[in-house]
Order: C-alpha cells, then structure tokens, then sequence
C-alpha cells in the first residue's frame, strides 16, 4: 500500500490531508513502532552508547521520534477535526499501542543509562546551553520516573505510581457519580423566576432526557452556576449550594478515605527519590524555585487583595440590604447579588460588543499587530492541502522574506469538530543531518460560521461579506477575541522559536507555570485602544468601538477581582500546604487555617470542598495550583514592559529575542529576568485587576 504517513519526506514537508485516510493509520502506526523498538535495542546494543556523543545518540533518537510524530501527529489533529466514526476508531485502534511504546521508553534504563554517559562525557562542557538543558531535562524525567532507584525501591516506587493512578480515577469517578446522583425537578417555572432563558433550556432539556416534564436542576457546573447566580428563590440557591459542596463527602461515593491515601503515597514517592517532600519533587518540573518562594508569592498576593474583596463584600452585602432587605448575606447569595451588580453597573452583554468583531477583520487585525511588535510578516499560503474548505494555511517571513514556519487556522465550528481551542505543534523547528526544519502550527477555534457565507467564502473576501449587504461574517463576542489571540500567543512560541534542538524548541521544555505567559500576554492587546482601532470595527457602520463600551470593557476584567483573587490563593495555599504536611496532615483543618489567615469571607463548617478538589487529587495540579496565577502576573508583567515603554518596538525584538525565540532552551527564570532585566513582579497584574492602592 502507497501509505501516505510512511512517506519519507523533506524535513519540513507538511502533511498530505488530501491523501490521509483513516486506513493508513494502523499499518502506518504498527510499522513505525516495530522499527522503533527495534532501532532502540539496535542503537544502546552499539559499541556508540557506550561513549555516546550528541550525533550519536540523540540525532538517532530524534529521527525515532519525529518519524512517529509526523504519522501519529496528523492523526491526532484529524480525530479532533473531523471526528468521524472511521477517524475516531483508527485513531483508538493505535491510542493503547503509542502509550505503551512511550511508557517503555521513558522507562528505559539503558536509554538513562546512554543519557548519564553523555552528561559525563568530555565534550558534554562544550555543547551549547540549549542541548545541555535538553539532556538534564531528560535525566530528570528519568529520576522522576524512579528508574534510577535501586531495585527493592524501584519497585515499590512502581507499585505505589500504580496505586495513585488507581485513587486518583476513582476521586474523579467518586466525583462525577455524586455529581449525577443530584437531581431537583421542579415542574413550574415560577419557582424559577430569575433563571435566564439560556439556563431555563438547560434545564428543560435535562428533563426531557430523563422523560420528565418542567424542569430537572443539575449539579454540572454550568447547571449549578445557572441557579446559584441567577434564581431569585433563596432557599432553592442554598439547596443547591449544599448540595454542590457537599459532593463526594459521605455515602456510596465519599472522596474522604481516598484523599487521605493519595496524600500519604505521594509524600512516600517524594521521600523514595531523596525529596522533603511531594512540594519539592512537583517543582522540580517549574519555574518557581521553592515552596517557600511559592507560599510568599501567595501570602502577598493575598495581602495586597484582600482590601479590595473586603470592599467588594460590603458592596454585595449592601446590594443584598437594599434589594431584598436581607442581614445575615451567606455564600449562596454572592454569586446572585455579584451578577446583580455586575448588571446594574455595567450592562455588558456579548450583543453589544458583537458588531464590532467580525472574524475576519479581527483575524486580521492580530496579524497586523504580531507583525509589528515581531518584525515579521504573515501571509496566505495558496494551494497547500487541508482537511476542510474554511481552514486557510499561512506563512511566517522575517524581515527578509526568508520563511520562519507556517500555521494552518481552522477557525470555525463544525458538526464532527472536538470544541474549545487550542493549538498543537504540527511540526517542531530541529537541526538535522540534512538541513533545518522550520516549524508548523495547527490553531484550532470554534467560533459560529458566518451566516449565508458564499460557498467559496474565505476569510480573506472580507470586502465582499462587508460590502455585499447579502452576507453576514462571523462576529465574535470579546471572550472568542481573548481565545484566538491566547491561542495565537502559544503558536507564537512555538514558531518564532530560534532553537534548534528538538527537545527544548518551541513551548517544548517550558515549565508547566510559565507556559500560558505567551498566551495571557496577547490577550491583552485585546483590551488597548491602539490595538482594537486595527479590527474592532463595526462590520456594517465602520465605526471604531465607542470610548464608553471599552471603559466597561475593561472595568468588566476587574470586576470582582478582589474575591477572586483570594478565592484562588486559598486553593493555591491550600494545595501547596497539604504537599508540604507530611504523610498525614489534617485536610479540613489545613483548609481551615488557609481560610483564616487570608479570606474575608467564610463557607459554612459543613463545606467540604476539599472532597471535589479534582485539580489536585484527581489531576495534575498537584502542587502547581498557584500555576493560574503564577502565570497571570508573569504575562501581566511582561505586557507592562510594553505599555511602561510607549510600545517601543526594541521591546518587541526583546521579547521575541528571550521568551518567544528561547522557549525553553534555558531556565524561565533567566528568560524572564533577560527580557524585563529582573525577577517577576506582582505590582502589574494588580494594576490591571484594579487591586493596585492608587
Ligand atoms: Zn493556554
């Protein structure tokens, strides 16, 4: 068979869409694997691994790993984009095979073994700082994955990685059954009054399901926040705000026993591979330098809103006297009265904003905006197969004209397409034997299609579908602005990456707290007069959105950020202080203190939300959950260098110099301090959540 994913092509050929089918994935898949086993057995059996060198031992490597990645890497995106029947079971069909190959490899003791030989070898001092990141990255993956223990340890380590994987499914499994278990119907819609019309059909559609009339109310998160933040019935909101957060704490599916154990195993993980503990082992992967670095980041941020959130409680309390005359205000009235306020100030509505974000002139806009602070130029590529008509592929050039990769954006949402968006790596920028190979992108969005958009319509025709009166373009609300410009940030790192070894090119060896800065950094470009003059334009008046709109565009972001921001250095304490305790410390009582020492606001005793903190005990939060904010302030901070600057475009080049072009060729602390000339300050993100004392 003439398979298309098996075809050995120019370094950085792009996928042929118009000639993959799901037929070609297995037998492509299978081979692919068999030669890898047997190239690796092959290569750590030559007299070469045992005096390894770079071009021995990792350019072999490399090519193993990017003949899977260019088969399997196509296959992956098409299942999210076209995700047929046929797609989804080839893609299934070789899921189980890929993760074990992988589990194998980084399992691999003479591999680690190879790798340790390097690292000791003479000319290990000699190679740049961007392989020798790439090799201790590696060698820490390795330790982290216990295979440098000795063998009694080694295999407790393998039982005990075994068992957390067990407990942390079933705390999730745990949580979704308590979750579904829950369910209030209520057949009038009286009883509803303040619900909106959107959260009213929610709920209707969940009754017809289960063949009930009126109305069934749910405890998934769009269902809950649908009563809680909008009914006006108070005894319905407290019902379901019990209910809520006392999920997975007592009964058939109590989350208790469990989190207990997951605490215990991981502080005995952490001890086995020489840490204090499970705190210190999670950040060996990140760009905070300690948990004690990561508990004073916190406790600052805490104080610094805390202010704020007393004054922002007083104004819901307030609300809630004037309105409803109520003077014993609980949890469950903060979300309706915050809604309440939000409305009475400001007014927004995606309706208001939509006028002025046609998808095409926005998309537009960004480019006009990346190539001036980057100093590139973006193109439409012409003729380069895709997997559908809407998807357009395009060009990065620098100054020169000389390429520096592409993208593909898929921009729209389609009936087989997965939802949400993000951006995957289709090609990563390396060295090889036989030339450079530049990088690719996939952005994915969901955005609405534009409405009775001529078949041959194509983001670019936006004279026509402005002009013609017929067609309407996609309009965006501000949120889809903010996903397309993070979206595009992450494509930005991968691909003006100047790195050029595989492993630490692009967002590959960034730190999992320092990976979303691109990202939240361009989403702020989103909220500047200068930047929304390029696009944020009305498709049929023309006119530039009005002062006032962006005024309670802006004053929207800040809104309630005081009781955010402490609601989520509670959890980040919380998280961090309980992977700080030992094997057993006491869960509630730890919440307890958290509580205590920095909210302003406190839940009733019989909250026991710890009980469906999935983040960390089901996901890979563990020990990172001050991760979100981490990352706020370093993209807040980042962007102040701009505005601080005038817009200089020698901040451009900077920031294209260290955080985009070295990704994670070096520590993110050293990036960091290169491109703003010291370390990470708070002092932005509280100006742009309104926290900062004037
Ligand atoms: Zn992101």
């Amino acid at each position: 068979m003439n398979n298309p994913l098996l075809q050995a092509s120019v370094p950085d050929a792009l996928p042929a869409f118009d000639l993959i089918a799901p037929e070609h994935v297995e037998p492509a898949i299978d081979a692919i694997l068999a030669d890898n086993r047997a190239g690796l057995v092959a290569l750590l059996a030559s007299p070469a691994a045992q005096s390894p060198t770079w071009e021995t031992l990792i350019e072999p490597l490399e090519a193993m790993g990017e003949r899977l990645n260019r088969a399997w890497g196509p296959v992956t995106h098409l299942f999210g984009v076209i995700s047929t029947a046929a797609w989804r079971a080839a893609f299934n069909a070789c899921l189980p095979n890929i993760t074990e190959y992988s589990v194998e490899v980084s399992l691999n003791e003479d591999l680690f073994h190879a790798y340790e030989r390097l690292a000791a070898s003479p000319a290990h001092a000699d190679f740049s700082p961007a392989r020798r990141k790439a090799i201790a990255d590696e060698l820490r993956d390795f330790r982290l994955s216990g295979v440098a223990l000795p063998g009694a340890q080694k295999q407790r380590f393998k039982t005990l990685s075994l068992r957390l994987s067990e407990l942390q499914a079933k705390f999730e499994e745990n949580l979704l059954d308590a979750t579904q278990v829950f369910g209030k119907h209520v057949t009038g819609v009286d009883a509803l009054r303040g619900m909106t019309g959107q959260g009213l059909a929610l709920a209707a559609e969940k009754a017809r399901v289960k063949h009930l009339d009126g109305y069934l109310l749910t405890l998934d998160y769009p269902g809950y926040h649908a009563v809680v933040a909008h009914a006006d019935d108070r005894a319905l909101r407290q019902e379901l705000y019990r209910a809520y957060a006392t999920r997975a704490s007592s009964g058939n599916f109590d989350n208790t026993p469990l989190m207990a154990e997951i605490l215990a195993l991981r502080d005995e993980e952490a001890k086995l591979l020489g840490f204090a503990d499970y705190a210190e082992l999670s950040l060996q992967t990140k760009m905070a330098e300690s948990a004690a670095a990561v508990e004073q980041f916190l406790l600052d941020l805490a104080q610094r809103a805390q202010p704020r959130a007393v004054e922002e409680l007083e104004e819901l309390k307030t609300a809630a006297r004037k309105r409803d005359g109520l003077d014993d205000f609980a949890p469950w009235d903060a979300p309706y009265y915050a809604e309440k306020l939000r409305e009475e100030k400001l007014g927004l509505s995606d309706e208001l904003l939509r006028p002025y974000f046609p998808a095409p002139q926005v998309i537009a806009g960004l480019f006009a905006l990346t190539e001036k602070l980057f100093g590139i130029s973006i193109a439409a590529v012409d003729g380069m197969p895709t997997w559908h008509k809407d998807v357009t592929t395009y060009a990065l050039r620098d100054r020169t004209g000389a390429d520096i990769g592409r993208f593909y954006l898929d921009p729209y949402a389609r009936d087989d397409k997965r939802g949400g968006a993000w951006m995957d790596e289709c090609i990563g920028r390396r060295h090889t034997p036989s030339g450079l190979q530049l990088p690719a992108a996939y952005l994915t969005c969901n955005f609405a299609p534009p409405l009775n958009s001529p078949a041959e319509g194509r983001p670019s025709s936006l004279a026509r579908e402005t002009g013609g009166g017929e067609s309407q373009p996609a309009l965006l609300t501000h949120d889809e602005v903010l996903t397309l410009f993070h979206e595009f940030g992450h494509g930005l790192q991968h691909l003006l990456t100047r790195v050029d070894e595989a492993a630490v090119a692009g967002i590959r060896g960034v730190p999992w707290d320092a990976v979303e800065l691109p990202s939240q950094f361009m989403e702020n470009w989103a909220y500047e007069r200068d930047t929304l003059n390029l696009f944020a334009r009305h498709w049929q008046a023309g006119a530039a959105i009005p002062d006032a709109l962006l005024e309670k565009l802006r004053a929207d972001r800040r809104f309630g950020a005081g009781l955010a921001t402490l609601r989520q250095v509670e959890l980040a304490l919380f998280d961090l202080r309980l992977h700080t305790g030992g094997a057993n410390p006491d869960i509630h009582g730890v919440l307890e203190q958290v509580r205590r020492q920095v909210s302003v606001f406190l839940p009733p005793a019989w909250n026991r939300f710890p009980c469906s903190f999935s983040h960390i005990f089901a996901g890979g939060y563990a020990a990172g959950y001050y991760s979100y904010k981490w990352a706020e302030v370093l993209s807040a901070d980042a962007f102040a260098a701009f505005t601080e600057s005038g817009f200089a475009a020698a901040v451009g080049q900077r920031f294209r110099d260290t955080v985009l072009g070295e990704g994670g060729a070096r520590e993110a602390m050293d990036i960091f301090r290169d491109f703003r000339g010291r370390k990470p300050s708070i002092e932005a993100l509280l100006r742009q959540d309104g926290l900062a004392v004037a």
